[in-house]
């Protein structure tokens, strides 16, 4: 669509927005959901979701600092927000609609409900963060019903989040396609995170060392290195920074997140994912290893 971007804050302005659009004949509606403090890895997300929308399409952007995902208040606190930025980068990317609310428009005081995946939330990231993907599940379900979307776009940075969403959407026969988009780094191979802002300059000139591990990783296991072997690689090589606590490194099955044995070599299609906190900055990464 080529009309200029809407931003609203309720549910009654977005659902009016929807149904204007709905009037002109629109197909594909793609959501993009954030968390808002948008960069170039949530930049991608939209120009991806522009491009699923075709010119007969919609994308809807959502910003929103969901307090029911954070597991704790000082992380939830220091979360940076910014949005009239955030607001110039949607316009730029091609959105129509951005839709952001506050915590008392998106959950009741007597909020009673809650959305649980009981299996592959207990491990990699689930395992530190309890309660977490249920938080997150309870909030993309929601916007899930509030916009309707055809397609819904989420980046592989947050690798456990999509394929948690992905059973979500299975399980609870939600009719929308799911599209998992690349993890977009900083030129020295960092993930780009709203939460990078928050490391000190030496955190920040060490952290683009856990990238490197992971890919040295990748090869040493293609080249023949157990899962085991390499996962102690990269802990050891995290551990030779300054202030890093290493929370867990882990090759698992990319589709259910089965954990693949220590002695076991050449498993593939595989992902390797770790979390490693830089002083109190806790930062995730991963990569995909493919069979040829
Ligand atoms: P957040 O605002 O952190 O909740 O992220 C919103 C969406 O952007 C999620 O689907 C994230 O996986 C995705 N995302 C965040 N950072 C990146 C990145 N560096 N590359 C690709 N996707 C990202």
């Amino acid at each position: 669509m080529l009309a200029a971007m809407r931003r609203v804050e309720t549910k009654r302005e977005l659902r009016a927005a929807l149904a204007m659009n709905a009037q002109k004949g629109v197909r594909r509606r793609v959501l993009v959901p954030t968390m808002g403090a948008l960069h170039a890895g949530h930049a991608a997300l939209l120009r991806q979701a522009r491009e699923i929308a075709g010119d007969d399409g919609i994308v809807v952007a959502s910003v929103f600092l969901n307090p029911t995902q954070f597991n704790s208040a000082g992380d939830l606190a220091s979360y940076p927000r910014t949005p009239d930025d955030d607001t110039s980068l949607c316009e730029t990317c091609g959105v129509d609609i951005l839709f952001m609310p506050d915590a008392a428009e998106m959950y009741m005081p007597d909020r009673s409900m809650n959305v649980e995946e009981t299996q592959l939330s207990r491990v990699l990231c689930g395992a530190s963060r309890p309660g977490h993907f249920a938080g997150v599940c309870l909030v993309v379900s929601k916007l899930f019903n509030m916009v309707q979307p055809t397609d819904a776009i989420f980046g592989k940075k947050d690798y456990q989040q999509l394929v948690i969403l992905r059973r979500m959407v299975r399980d609870l026969d939600f009719p929308i396609q799911l599209h998992g988009a690349p993890i977009v780094r900083e030129p020295d191979g960092l993930a780009i995170s709203s939460r990078n802002v928050r490391l000190s300059s030496q955190q920040r000139a060490e952290a683009p060392g856990l990238y490197a591990a992971l890919n040295k990783a990748r090869k040493a296991y293609l080249e023949g290195a157990s899962a085991g072997e390499v996962c102690a690689e990269v802990r050891r090589e995290m551990e030779t920074l300054s202030e890093v606590r290493v929370d867990y490194v882990q090759m698992v099955h990319p589709d259910n997140l089965q954990e693949i044995g220590g002695g076991e070599k050449g498993v593939q299609p595989a992902l390797l994912a770790a979390a490693v906190y830089f002083g109190d900055v806790r930062l995730i990464d991963n990569i995909e290893i493919f069979a040829e």
